[in-house]
C-alpha cells in the first residue's frame, strides 16, 4: 500500500476485467435483499459465502457489527494495560506524571478512531433510499476521511470523492459521507477501503455505476520510510458504466477536479 509515486486510477486501468459480471452479480444479491423482512440486518450465512468466492470485498456489506459500545467498555482496562506495556517497551517510565493517565487516554482514543468497527452499512441505509427518476450524475467531492493503516497503526487521512450514475434509487447525500465514515473508521489499506465504499453504494442502490476516488497521505510514509511530505496515494474504483464508458468516467474525473 506504500508508494512513493502516487497512482492515478491504476486500478481503472488494469485491475481485474471481471469486475463488471461482478457489478452484475452484485445487483442479483442486491435484489433479492429488501423484499425479505426481517433479514434487513442479517444476511443468511448461505448467501455471504456465495458472494466472498466471487469477490472478497463482497463480504463487506454482510459483516455483522464487531464490536459494540459495551465491548468498549470491557476491553478498555486490558487496552490500556496493553499501551502501559508499550511506553515500557519505548523506555518511558509510565509512572512519570505526564504519563499517568496516557494509557487511558490513548486506549479510548484508538477505540474512537476505529469506531466503524461499531457500526454496519445497513443501520445507514434504513430510510435513506429514495424513488426518483434523476438520472443525472451525482458527484460528493471533498468528503474528509481518516482512517488508520492497519500495516503501522498510523493515521491515513484525506478526501473522497464519490459519484453515481442513478437508476431509479437515490441516496441521501449525507449517507454518503457516512459509508466512508464507517469504512474509514477501521484499520484499513487505501485501496480496500476504496472498493468498499463503491460496492456499499452499489448494493444499495444498483446505480448504473459508481466512481470513487480517494486522496490520501499515509502518516507511515510521510514521518517514516520514505519520508516524503508531500507524497499523496490516489486509488479509484470504478464499476458499471463508469468502468465501461470513459466519457462518464472522464465526465466524473473532470467534475471531482473542478
Ligand atoms: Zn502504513
Amino acid at each position: 500500500m506504500e508508494r512513493a509515486i502516487p497512482t492515478q486510477y491504476s486500478q481503472s486501468d488494469k485491475k481485474d476485467a471481471g469486475a463488471s459480471s461482478e457489478l452484475n452479480g452484485l445487483f442479483d444479491g442486491m435484489m433479492r435483499k429488501p423484499g425479505r423482512p426481517g433479514q434487513a440486518s442479517q444476511a443468511p450465512a448461505g448467501e455471504s459465502t456465495s458472494q466472498t468466492s466471487s469477490c472478497s470485498v463482497m463480504e463487506s456489506w454482510r459483516e455483522e457489527r464487531t464490536r459494540s459500545v459495551e465491548d468498549n467498555e470491557i476491553s478498555l482496562p486490558s487496552l490500556a494495560a496493553a499501551y502501559t506495556s508499550i511506553l515500557r517497551g519505548l523506555g518511558e517510565d509510565p509512572q512519570r506524571q505526564g504519563l499517568l493517565k496516557t494509557p487511558w487516554r490513548a486506549a479510548t482514543a484508538m477505540q474512537f478512531f476505529t469506531k466503524g468497527y461499531q457500526e454496519k452499512i445497513i443501520d445507514v441505509l434504513n430510510d435513506a433510499i429514495f424513488d426518483e427518476d434523476h438520472d443525472e450524475m451525482v458527484i460528493v467531492k471533498d468528503i474528509d476521511m481518516f482512517s488508520m493503516c492497519e500495516h503501522h497503526l498510523v493515521p491515513i487521512f484525506g478526501r473522497v470523492h464519490i459519484g453515481y450514475l442513478p437508476n431509479k434509487r437515490v441516496l441521501g447525500l449525507s449517507k454518503l459521507a457516512r459509508i466512508v465514515e464507517i469504512y474509514s473508521r477501521r484499520l484499513q489499506v487505501q485501496e480496500r477501503l476504496t472498493k468498499q465504499i463503491a460496492v456499499a453504494i452499489t448494493e444499495a442502490l444498483k446505480p448504473a455505476g459508481v466512481g470513487v476516488v480517494i486522496e490520501a497521505t499515509h502518516m507511515c510514509m510521510v514521518m517514516r520510510g520514505v519520508q516524503k511530505m508531500n507524497s499523496k496515494t490516489v486509488t479509484s474504483t470504478m464499476l458499471g458504466v463508469f468502468r465501461e464508458d470513459p466519457k462518464t468516467r472522464d465526465e466524473f474525473l473532470t467534475l471531482i477536479r473542478s
